[in-house]
């Protein structure tokens, strides 16, 4: 069994958190004299918002079958990625490893705490080599990060060696699902209780379409999500972000028909593609976007630019060599993608 004490870094683990006018005062009260507030015009944005975000947890509690004391709420998963490499990994001595190709984000984070990192490549199929995860692993791997649907390659990765990494490893293992709302496989989520060093990431910025209000969610167990409270700036989800949730929250079914209308989309994207002869694979995709593979990627990119159509280019990643990424859009940015696609065909 791992011992949290043990892996979070002792100034963490000893940290007397920042105590706002809102965590002291927590009730209803007539007249609100204690953060130094503007009381004028007084229509709600003059105020500090809830910095537990808990009406946005208590909903999400009951969509995903989380106790809203193992949910965290961050400005965006980019926050959720930072504050769990500072609770667990000391600079210049604790790494992090990563299976690339996969979100560049982890490796920034690291940087910026300066933290190493290890990179296990993915397979051709882009499925994870335990063995070799295994012999990069030592007392310092504080952080192993997971992404299913891999961004940008698409697809799961195999439960059974998510399942393996998780009785293995001996940090902590975020399993980032930005994608899971797109697959039929169920969330990790569901299974926090078996497993105490699991961190399952999600995010408003993918199905749920509200990339632009910032939020970005955590699931775990309360120690883990105690700590990352401990850590938050105190204000991290500000107020309009909170309302937006709490609206689109309360209309899940929104969500559900977007993206049965992008998965459907990404059907015929996928059949489309397959039929332009430069095209040399696209990969299987549980995600809202195609992973494919061109002959001269960097030529179809510029063309594509000069069309007005700009997807991702990942012909350096390694294991993505001309490959762009291109994500499912409406019927009619699609079409456009396409119509730009048989003009580079025809040039
Ligand atoms: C888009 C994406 C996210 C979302 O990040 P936010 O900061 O919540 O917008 C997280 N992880 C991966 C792999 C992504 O592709």
């Amino acid at each position: 069994m791992i011992s949290l004490s043990n892996l979070v870094r002792k100034n963490i683990w000893n940290l007397i958190p920042y105590s706002s006018a809102r965590d002291e005062f927590s009730g209803e009260a007539d007249v609100y004299l204690d953060a130094n507030e503007n009381p004028f015009p007084n229509e709600g944005l003059n105020r500090y918002p809830d910095p537990m975000s808990r009406d946005v947890k208590n909903k999400l509690s009951l969509l995903k079958q989380v106790p809203s004391d193992q949910i965290f709420l961050g400005n965006g998963s980019d926050e959720v990625v930072d504050i769990l490499i500072r609770i667990f990994c000391e600079p210049g001595l604790d790494h992090i490893i990563t299976l690339p190709p996969t979100y560049g984000m982890y490796q920034v984070s690291a940087d910026v705490n300066n933290i190493l990192i290890k990179k296990v490549l993915l397979t051709d199929d882009f499925q994870p080599v335990v063995h070799e995860i295994r012999a990069a692993t030592n007392e310092h791997s504080k952080i192993l990060f997971i992404c299913t649907p891999n961004n940008p390659t698409g697809n799961q990765i195999n439960v059974s060696i998510v399942e393996e990494l998780l009785n293995t490893f001996p940090g902590i293992v975020v399993i980032d699902e930005a994608y899971s709302d797109f697959s039929s496989e169920p969330s990790w989520s569901a299974r926090l209780d078996a497993y105490p060093q699991l961190v399952v990431m999600q995010t408003f910025s993918k199905a749920w379409g509200l990339a632009g209000i910032r939020l970005g969610m955590a699931f775990a167990g309360k120690e883990i999500i105690d700590l990352m409270n401990k850590v938050k700036p105190p204000y991290n989800v500000n107020l309009l972000t909170q309302a937006a949730a709490l609206s689109a929250l309360d209309h899940p079914e929104r969500m559900e028909s977007d993206k049965a209308a992008i998965l459907k989309q990404r059907v015929q994207l996928e059949s489309d593609l397959k039929t332009i002869p430069f095209v040399l694979k696209v990969y299987p995709s549980d995600a809202n976007f195609l992973l494919v593979k061109v002959a001269d990627a960097d030529r179809v990119y510029q063309f594509l630019v000069s069309r007005g159509v700009v997807v991702r280019n990942r012909n350096t990643v390694p294991r993505c060599e001309g490959c762009l990424r291109m994500t499912v859009g409406t019927p009619e940015e699609n079409e456009r993608l396409m119509t730009a696609m048989y003009s580079f065909f025809n040039s």
